[in-house]
């Protein structure tokens, strides 16, 4: 009577999975006695809206078996494998089909992480490459000003699609800001937003997913670059000596989270005078060639101080896009080329 009692079932459907129970694999034992069919159901969850729908249907399928006069169902949930099984991911799901992740650091705020971080991924995607940028500065989210983007991504799916532009996907904590909030962060939502970022977000297949770190040492910069799975960090600094002593500090914290370092970038090293050609070095010099030294980290390039820089960040129109040919535009291709040598000698 077991086999008639599982055809019948086979003609009850899950009303929102639309599959029978039977193929759903939710029928779990059945078992009769003195007529009395017992038949235990296993639920996606407890608190299925269509629980009672189901049990019913189940009833009423079994009772037209012959030889059964009443039955009875029991319910339990399945497990964590059965529920990945019946649910496989979306295949491009998060960061799945991310193959490497460079995270662009700094000691402090303002020395031109996140220019850095934009051009660095524009001058990726110029040599042909799908990049990703996300843009997990809790402090100061300042991409979106910078691409001059302001509309909220949407779902789908459940899940978050990056906005694009200039053939990037992009993601950003200041998304979903209302305005210029004041922000406290403390480190268990940063942990709990950032994995949203890298699981939620159909970033899809990328060669490089660049993510802007909140500059210093704090507690959102570790929880983030500690999240973000085998990143290599570019450290970015200024020539000054105060600079120099945070960005230490800051190399020091990742080496002992064994945080893979890729080299250092030196923005703002020198002021180039059209006239001239001569290079004014006013914030002092060979800082970043000093660090290097001192930390065996390659210098991965100088960045002069750029006025189009300035105004790309502000008009929303990156440099890489701007003026792709521009001497410093050059600087970012020759910085991307070196972090792609060190990425691959290190894969
Ligand atoms: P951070 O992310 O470290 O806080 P930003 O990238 O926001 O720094 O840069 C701070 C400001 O300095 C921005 O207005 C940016 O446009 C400007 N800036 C950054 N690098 C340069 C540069 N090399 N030349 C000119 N302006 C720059």
């Amino acid at each position: 009577m077991e086999r008639q009692i599982r055809e019948a079932l086979e003609a009850v459907q899950d009303p929102e999975l639309k599959r029978n129970i039977v193929e759903l694999r939710m029928v779990r034992d059945i078992s009769i006695r003195d007529g009395e069919a017992r038949i235990t159901l296993a639920l996606t969850t407890m608190g299925c809206p269509m629980k009672k729908r189901i049990v019913e249907d189940v009833e009423r399928a079994v009772r037209k078996v012959a030889g059964v006069s009443s039955v009875h169902v029991e319910l339990t949930v399945m497990s964590r494998e059965e529920l990945d099984h019946l649910f496989p991911k979306h295949p491009l799901q998060g960061i799945e089909k991310v193959a490497r992740f460079i995270a662009v650091a700094s000691g402090k705020g303002g020395v031109g992480k996140t220019t850095v971080a934009i051009n660095l991924a524009l001058a990726l995607s110029r040599e042909g490459f799908q990049v990703g940028l996300l843009d997990a500065d809790v402090y100061g989210p300042s991409i979106p000003t910078m691409l001059d983007l302001s509309e909220r991504p949407r779902a789908e799916a459940k899940m978050i699609v990056p906005l694009e532009k200039f053939g990037l996907k992009i993601m950003s904590f200041g998304f979903f800001l209302g305005g210029a909030q004041p922000l406290i962060w403390r480190g268990p939502l940063v942990g709990k937003t950032i994995k949203q970022f890298l699981d939620e977000v159909m970033w899809g297949h990328l060669d490089y997913l660049v993510v802007d770190l909140p500059p210093g040492t704090g507690d959102p910069s570790i929880t983030i670059a500690q999240s973000v799975p085998s990143a290599s960090v570019v450290m970015v600094t200024t020539p000054q000596e105060v600079a120099l002593a945070d960005v230490r500090k800051s190399i020091g914290m990742f080496e002992e989270m064994h945080i893979e370092i890729c080299g250092i970038v030196e923005n703002m090293s020198y002021f180039s005078c059209g006239h001239s050609k001569e290079r004014i070095e006013i914030f002092g010099s060979g800082g970043g060639e000093i660090l290097s030294r001192e930390t065996g980290l390659p210098l991965l390039g100088s960045i002069p101080i750029d006025i189009k820089l300035r105004k790309g960040g502000d008009m929303g129109v990156p440099l890489m896009v701007e003026a792709p040919d521009s001497e410093t535009s050059e600087v970012f291709r020759a910085i991307a080329q070196k972090v792609i040598g060190r990425l691959n000698a290190g894969s």
